[in-house]
């Protein structure tokens, strides 16, 4: 029976994977459904193992900013396989991307590539304690990070942000590391550096925080935490995994006409590759090895075919301004979705390309406190409906969706139309 393909699949892998998957969200917790397996994906559908069609919202949570298997991209990727797969030694490839980055990127003079966002944030924190002396970190409540120990934190119940681990397995000891703030919530973030200033390193914050719905930020509250950071001597690291080269091609630190001390970034920089980097002000990353004494290597950093992917990606973007383009289709998808919304209790929040459905809520959602409650049920029908209707969303609630150039306005007018009348009572 091919109907049952994905879900004998789904069997088999729990056996072999803890819940059948590599990352948790693919799992569709909570969606009251085994998750659909995919056999294979082209611009901006997917094509199942029972070989039913899918409309791609989710593109792998963020990488594939020109859809799947853009053609120059795929060219580049196959000219690379041809040549080499990994050298663990000086090559010129890696030297292209970073130069074409620090040439764009005023606060990103010197870089150092490594295999995911995770690795990104955590040898850019390493930096900051390093260059400032310090040992506690400041982080806020609905930014994700990446996985490593002192990022999985939730804010604990003590006052200034005191932190407790949110993940089995994360000493308290390392979680007292971090604090945690709110987001949008001035005050919490003057409580915190009073009571901790001296010991902060750094704050690291998602300057368009996107793994926990999408919570626009008011400017002036990153203002107010950047002048905080230099009051007190910490420095500013912006986590751009997602929003980087998604919201333009200089991120939301350009959008803003902000400059962080330390960055990072990840997904669309490796074009569907594994491929993080973080990078900043020259000397802060002269501290890294081997020309500073902050440890940080890699077997497979800055791999060639992940190099020629990210590359290829970021000159297409550019040759076609490709962000304005983006901003032209996800306004017209989102203008569609709130009008046929109206009816229903749903609601869109919309930044370039990223898009994120919640309930109806009485000002905009800047922090998770703001999210209306239900939104997991919500989502959860709507979820469902849209699959059935052969519309992939990311499988959570809280994830946001993402737009490619492979989605033309036609796919986005009638994606639209499915999710409107996905939402209908
Ligand atoms: N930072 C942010 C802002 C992210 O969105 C993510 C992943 N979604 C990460 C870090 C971690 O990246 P990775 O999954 O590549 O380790």
């Amino acid at each position: 029976m091919p109907a049952l393909r994905s879900e004998e699949l789904f069997q088999r892998a729990l056996q072999v994977s803890p819940g059948g998957v590599h990352s948790p969200v693919r799992s569709f917790k909570g969606m009251d459904r085994p998750p659909v397996f995919f056999a294979s994906a082209q611009g901006a559908l997917l094509e199942s193992v029972e070989g039913r069609s899918y409309i791609d919202f989710c593109q792998s949570f963020g990488p594939l900013i020109l859809g799947h298997r853009d053609p120059e991209v795929q060219e580049a990727v196959q000219r690379m396989i041809g040549t080499a797969w990994t050298f663990g030694a000086c090559e010129p490839y890696s030297l292209e991307l970073a130069e074409w980055i620090t040439a764009r990127i005023p606060w990103c003079q010197k870089l150092r590539f490594v295999s995911s966002g995770t690795e990104a944030v955590m040898s850019a924190l390493r930096v900051a304690r390093a260059a400032t002396g310090r040992p506690k970190i400041l982080k806020f409540d609905g930014c994700y990070h990446g996985h490593s120990d002192g990022l999985l934190v939730r804010a604990g119940s003590g006052l200034a942000g005191e932190a407790s681990s949110s993940s089995a397995g994360v000493p308290e000891a390392m979680a007292a590391l971090t604090l945690v703030c709110p987001l949008d919530d001035e005050a919490a973030l003057e409580a915190a550096f009073a009571s901790h200033g001296p010991e902060l390193a750094a704050a690291i914050i998602e300057p368009l925080p996107a793994n926990y719905g999408l919570l626009k930020q008011r400017p002036e509250f990153l203002r107010r935490l950047q002048a905080l950071c230099r009051r007190h001597g910490s420095l500013l690291v912006f986590d751009e995994v997602i929003s980087g080269f998604r919201v333009g091609l200089q991120g939301m630190a350009g959008k803003l006409g902000m400059q962080p001390d330390l960055v990072t970034y990840g997904k669309i920089l490796g074009g569907g590759f594994p491929v993080g980097c973080y990078g900043g002000r020259r000397e802060l990353m002269d501290q890294v090895a081997p020309a500073g004494p902050v440890y940080q290597a890699g077997t497979l950093s800055a791999n060639p075919v992940g190099m020629a992917a990210g590359l290829a990606t970021l000159k297409k973007m550019e040759a076609l301004d490709g962000w304005a383009e983006l901003e032209r289709r996800g306004s017209a998808f989102a203008a569609r979705l709130a009008l046929g919304l109206k009816p229903s209790g749903l609601r869109v929040e919309r930044l370039g390309s990223l898009f994120w459905l919640h309930g109806a809520a009485p000002a905009p959602i800047r922090a998770i406190s703001a999210i209306p409650a239900g939104q997991a049920e919500r989502f959860k029908k709507l979820f469902l409906r849209c699959l059935d209707q052969g519309l992939y969303l990311a499988p959570n609630a809280f994830e946001v969706g993402f737009i490619s150039l492979a989605h033309s306005p036609e796919l986005l007018a009638q994606s639209a139309g499915i999710i409107v009348e996905a939402a209908r009572d």
